[in-house]
């Protein structure tokens, strides 16, 4: 491919990715080479090679094929360019759960923070048990009114709903009173903006814009754990914009005192407001949340039949995250609407068997003892202990058989869990009721049974 290939690559990239991030991400690049279908572009940070291809390179490999250059994949070299001195804060990589794909709205006037979804709402936010107070007070934010509690400070688990709740809260909040000046951004490019701006020399601007907003919400702040000076200048942020009696909102993984390598300072300042965590989905809010999303694809797929009990049967299969279940759903119905079939539990196990496996429950060793030993009404010590009359040994070697079967533990490991018996005895339990359970029906039905629970 020629360069000027890439100059004209370059333009329509201008125009996709609009020209803020065209000059942030895209300009930076050069084109080294395209050996092998590999198009291979120089970056002068990690930071940046990390981030361009975490946010652009689909984007960018899209033009190149548009172009007709024989690439099929991108790459992106760190190689310090002449041209840029970039002050070496805090630009380590970090690994990054993906971001939703995000439709871009009219910026709020001049504030780098970054686009929101415009699907996040509160309208499209199913409340259950694990959510309703973090909800609660997010509406109450959003609401407006009197700074109650300063920061709001969301936290949970992967795929929650904290970014959604955030862009709630900020769409909210624009819809009420377009005047204010929300600012939303992750930790992450707060980082970049800081760095950015040390580097060319405006942090009078950058102090300037940070402070002077009505609403500031930080997602993700676990990421400037351990990044000192950019922690240093949030702080400094943070305070200014709370003297001003102005609202903060922030979200991390995880509780302010549970962040390691977040300074004790921030840590207490963060505490100060309202702590509210997100709690793992439970079926209920699961079952909600599916069915919700259920009757928009039905709208967008009217002929699609779609069978009893698949939205039950997901609920209850993938417990993991929100946004897994909502990937499952999505592929579900564009399959079923590809192969114009019914969605049948059948066609769901086909078409999401690498899904469910991954979020396969895992039983541990002790589950299946504690389940056995109820089972068969006899005491967990037992179970473990020495005694080898019949009505103990039996169900022993049933656990035995199970955790063969149901766990990855190796005989020896399973030996170890049931009072340090020898391996040879875990593998002579498992062959026993092998035998059995082709001989004797209560040994097959009590196993089945055993199963099932076990799974649920
Ligand atoms: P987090 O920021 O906590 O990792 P997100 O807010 O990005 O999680 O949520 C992941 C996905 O799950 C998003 O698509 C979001 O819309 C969806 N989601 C999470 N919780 C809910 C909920 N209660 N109702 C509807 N959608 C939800
Ligand atoms: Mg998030």
């Amino acid at each position: 491919m020629k360069n000027d290939t890439w100059g004209r690559v370059k333009e329509q990239l201008l125009e996709s990715v609009g020209r803020s991030n065209y000059a942030n991400w895209i300009e930076p690049l050069e084109l080294r080479k395209v050996d092998n279908g590999v198009a291979v572009f120089s970056v002068p940070t990690s930071f940046m090679a990390n981030w361009v291809s975490r946010n652009f390179a689909d984007t960018i490999l899209t033009h190149l094929k548009a172009a007709n250059a024989p690439a099929s994949r991108v790459e992106f070299k760190v190689e310090p360019h002449q041209s840029q001195t970039v002050t070496p804060v805090d630009t380590a990589p970090v690994a990054h759960e993906p971001t939703p794909v995000t439709v871009q709205e009219t910026p709020a006037a001049d504030l780098p923070g970054a686009p929101l979804d415009p699907r996040f709402t509160f309208d499209n936010f199913v409340v259950g048990k694990p959510n309703e107070l973090a909800h609660a007070a997010a509406r109450r934010v959003a609401e407006g009114g009197p700074v109650t509690f300063n920061p709001l400070f969301l936290y949970g688990g992967v795929g929650l709903g904290k970014t959604h709740l955030m862009h709630a809260i900020a769409h909210e909040i624009r819809v009420r009173d377009p005047k204010l000046r929300v600012l939303y951004l992750s930790a992450e490019q707060f980082m970049y903006r800081f760095v950015q701006a040390l580097r060319d020399r405006q942090m009078i601007d950058f102090k300037q814009i940070f402070r002077s907003v009505d609403v500031l919400m930080v997602d993700d702040v676990q990421f400037i754990a351990g990044k000192d000076s950019t922690q240093e200048e949030f702080f400094h942020t943070f305070n200014a914009l709370v003297d001003q009696n102005k609202q903060i909102i922030i979200s991390a993984d995880r509780a302010p005192g549970e962040i390691q390598g977040l300074e004790d300072r921030i840590k207490s300042r963060l505490q100060c407001g309202l702590v509210v965590d997100l709690h793992p989905t439970d079926y209920e809010l699961r079952l909600g949340i599916l069915q919700t999303k259920a009757e928009g694809y039905r709208a967008q797929y009217p002929d699609l039949k779609f069978a009893d009990g698949v939205l039950e049967f997901l609920a209850h299969r993938i417990s993991t995250n929100v946004r897994v279940l909502e990937g499952a759903l999505m592929r579900l119905f564009a399959f079923a609407s590809l192969v114009g079939r019914e969605i049948t539990l059948d066609l769901t196990q086909e078409c999401l068997s690498d899904i469910l496996k991954a979020s396969e429950r895992k039983v541990t060793v002790e589950e299946i003892q504690r389940k056995v030993s109820e089972h068969y009404a006899i005491r967990l010590s037992d179970m473990i202990g020495p005694k080898r009359v019949r009505s103990i040994a039996r169900p022993r070697q049933v656990a035995m058989y199970l955790a063969k079967h149901m766990t990855t533990r190796s005989l020896p490991e399973i030996g170890r869990r049931f009072g340090g018996r020898d391996h040879t005895t875990v593998m002579h339990g498992v062959r026993r009721i092998e035998e059995l359970k082709a001989t004797d029906s209560q040994i097959a039905d009590d196993l089945e049974m055993l199963r099932r629970t076990l799974e649920a």
